[in-house]
């Protein structure tokens, strides 16, 4: 395609993308909710709309990128046991839970680093806008379709429902929703199950609380991202993403709360995600393969065989259709790795080549000259048909070969004009690092650094052999200083793993 399409979740249809201002996009993006460590569920959305905000910057569009920190209201359950125990204390001994909030943000932010994604414009959190949630709120109650029940506000779904689509995001059926929905909130007192909080009367246990014209309390979770996506993207904007399971409530909801604030819809096209399994089965705590992300990249959890570096991760995640489900197996993770290292080993040599080499003697081959100018141009087009990146990527596959059989020789010099070999260069430059954010670290680097601790654990077990300890000792305390932990094995071998 020529021009860029959309998959557009609300329509259900490919849409040509044409954003609200000429040249100006605005994207929102459900970030993550920042009361414990990162895991793999999080490593698709924002891997998969890092790839949409580089190409859509890529094709010249000036982007603000919001997403958010969820921050507020999740503190229930810690908080009331650790208070409990501990409220007699000093306030640097309570559990503070900015100090958790602060703690998780910055391990989110290098697990992010790692995959090589690049920061949002704006990353606002929930706690810093209760002022817009609480407007947004009162707006909302003057207009009848919230009320207010001891000190909790609620969202009236089915007086929404009297003019507007409730559930044409996720296909659900509002009457089917009215009578069945699951007692979410714990609570009888909404007017209907299927209503939704928009702010929680704080119980005396629980921690973070705010000032509000209905008393002492918390935002509900879907209000901080409409409020945070008005206030920084205004009353409508292009792009809305998260993974598929955040369709309902928490998008139907921010549906129904900003098109009623604002009198428009709020998002004109809506792009998901779709789920990870692991290993063949849904993530979860019950099947205990929820795989944080410090642990993929050291290999240390039962469901894996070994350790996936960042950029194995990111490759393997581009590899599938967003849309496509995709399963984290350690055979389909050992296949990309092994296909990210040939790319990448290839990309890298082809780099290294002065960028014009006219030694050349040979007339240029016009079938390999067309072969690869054909394939560069392939990238844009399925790049246009709704982010194809596993199309992208196996049409680089195909470049291989022929950046190896140049390498080899068995190409001859020439063969490719200087040109289209300088033009694939490029191309590559832009496409592997620019647009797919790949970033050469791996192959070469990594097997030096094998080399090198397998020198060190060496000279260790010599040493070990020879009684020497002060040698030994210090081997494993300098490299644990620097991060590196060595472990011995059952069969008496060394591993290590860089902490
Ligand atoms: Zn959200």
């Amino acid at each position: 395609m020529k021009e860029l399409h959309v998959y557009n979740s609300y329509s259900r249809a490919k849409e040509k993308f044409e954003p609200l201002v000429p040249g100006h996009v605005g994207m929102y993006v459900c970030g993550p909710t920042v009361s414990g460590e990162s895991h793999l569920g999080h490593a698709r959305p924002y891997i998969t709309f890092d790839l949409v905000y580089r190409y859509l910057t890529h094709l010249g569009y000036k982007v603000r990128y919001v997403r958010n920190i969820t921050d507020a209201g999740h503190f229930e359950e810690e908080g009331r046991e650790a208070e409990d125990k501990i409220s007699k204390k000093a306030v640097i001994e309570k559990l503070e839970p900015m100090e958790l909030v602060q703690k998780y943000t910055n391990l989110f932010h290098w697990a992010m680093d790692q995959f090589n994604t690049v920061p949002p414009s704006i990353e606002p959190t929930a706690t810093g806008h209760i002022v817009e949630q609480i407007g947004m709120i009162q707006e909302l109650i003057r207009q009848g379709y919230a009320y207010e029940i001891n000190g909790s506000v609620y969202f009236d779904v089915r007086k929404y429902a009297e003019g507007h689509d409730y559930g044409k995001l996720s296909g659900r059926v509002i009457d089917e929703m009215l009578e069945t929905t699951r007692e979410l909130e714990g609570q009888d007192e909404k007017r209907n199950k299927a209503d939704f909080a928009l702010w929680k009367a704080a119980p005396p246990e629980h921690i973070m609380r705010w000032n509000s014209p209905w008393g002492e309390g918390f935002p509900g979770w879907h209000i901080e991202c409409s409020a945070m996506a008005t206030k920084y993207l205004g009353k409508q904007f292009d792009i809305h993403g998260g993974g598929m399971d955040l369709q309902f409530p928490h998008h139907e909801s921010e549906i129904a709360q900003s098109t009623i604030c604002n009198h428009t819809p709020p998002v004109r096209y809506w792009m998901h995600n779709n789920m990870i399994t692991i290993n063949g089965r849904k993530m979860g705590k019950s099947y205990n393969n929820v795989i944080r992300l410090t642990e993929l990249f050291r290999g240390d959890h039962p469901e894996l065989e070994k350790a996936y570096s960042p950029m194995t991760v990111r490759f393997f995640i581009l590899q599938t259709h967003y849309r496509s489900t995709l399963d984290f197996g350690n055979e389909a993770l050992q296949a990309a790795e092994k296909g990210l290292k040939r790319l990448m080993e290839a990309y890298e040599w082809l780099q290294k080549q002065p960028a014009a080499d006219d030694a050349a003697t040979v007339t240029p081959d016009n079938e390999l000259e067309e072969k690869v100018t054909t394939l560069l141009a392939s990238f844009a087009d399925n790049m246009n048909d709704d982010f194809g990146t596993a199309r992208v990527l196996a049409s680089m596959f195909e470049l291989v070969p022929v950046i190896n059989g140049i390498k080899d020789k068995a190409i001859a010099p020439g063969t490719l004009s200087v040109a289209t070999f300088t033009k694939l260069q490029q191309e590559l430059k832009l496409w592997v690092e620019d647009i797919f954010g790949l970033r050469p670290e791996t192959a070469a680097d990594n097997d030096k650094l094998q080399g090198v601790m397998q020198v060190l654990i060496n000279i260790r077990k010599d040493a070990r052999a020879r009684k020497d300890w002060g040698t030994s000792d210090a081997i494993r305390n300098q490299l644990a200083a620097i991060g590196i932990q060595l472990k011995d094995e059952k069969d008496g071998g060394m591993a290590w793993t860089i902490a």
